[in-house]
């Protein structure tokens, strides 16, 4: 298994920025791109802002190998979102303000322009089990079809990309649309114009 410079240093790069954005904790969240049949994937228990080389796996889309034991506990998450999609690189984060309105909301709907052009809506999806990867690996990948971002209800999102770059992009814009949801939100004043209510939006 070797990992090569280029995609080291996308995936340490991403990474970083996730941690540095206060989008995971200093151990939560994974990443990951295909490659091939495969995909390459942090390690378990790795710092996901400071990775490390020999903090990446290459490991089978096809079933569980050698591999699978030191890989990310969500493994099985990525696995599936592969083998159902059309993702070429997944992230997933705990990010703060998408998992809060997960709380109190059935799906986040987005208000500002960029999120009403690039999401429109980002899905929130209920677990019995909300942390772990084994209910999350059934019932990700199909919302994923469809959709470019999900929000796993109190837990976190999982994104889709063609690249990793694309799917930090789709982690960031959600947050983004979620974030000004909210403060919006907070002020308790009705929206001046509303996007959800426009014909366009609901032919979506
Ligand atoms: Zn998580």
């Amino acid at each position: 298994m070797v990992i090569d410079d280029k995609t080291y240093e996308s995936l340490a790069r991403v990474g970083k920025i996730l941690a540095l954005r206060g989008l995971n904790t200093s151990h939560s969240g994974n990443i990951s791109i295909r490659s091939g049949g495969k995909m390459v994937i942090k390690r378990r228990a790795a710092m996901l802002g400071w990775l490390k080389r020999e903090d990446l796996v290459e490991t089978s889309l096809e079933k569980e190998d050698s591999y699978s034991l030191i890989a990310s506990t969500e493994s099985a998450v990525h696995r599936g979102i592969y083998n159902e999609t059309d993702a070429m690189a997944i992230i997933h984060a705990h990010c703060p303000f998408c998992t809060t309105l997960s709380l109190i909301e059935d799906e986040i709907t987005c208000i500002d322009a960029e999120g009403v052009f690039k999401y429109k809506r980002i899905p929130v999806i209920e677990l019995d089990v909300p942390i772990g990867p084994k209910e999350a690996a059934e019932k990700v990948p199909p919302v994923l079809k469809d959709y470019k971002v999900c929000v796993v209800r109190s837990h976190g999102v999982f994104a889709k990309g063609m690249t990793i770059e694309d799917a930090l992009a789709n982690v960031t814009g959600a947050e983004h649309s979620a974030e000004i949801r909210y403060l919006t939100m907070l002020t308790r004043q009705p929206l001046k114009r509303d996007y959800s209510e426009e014909k366009s939006f609901k032919k979506w």
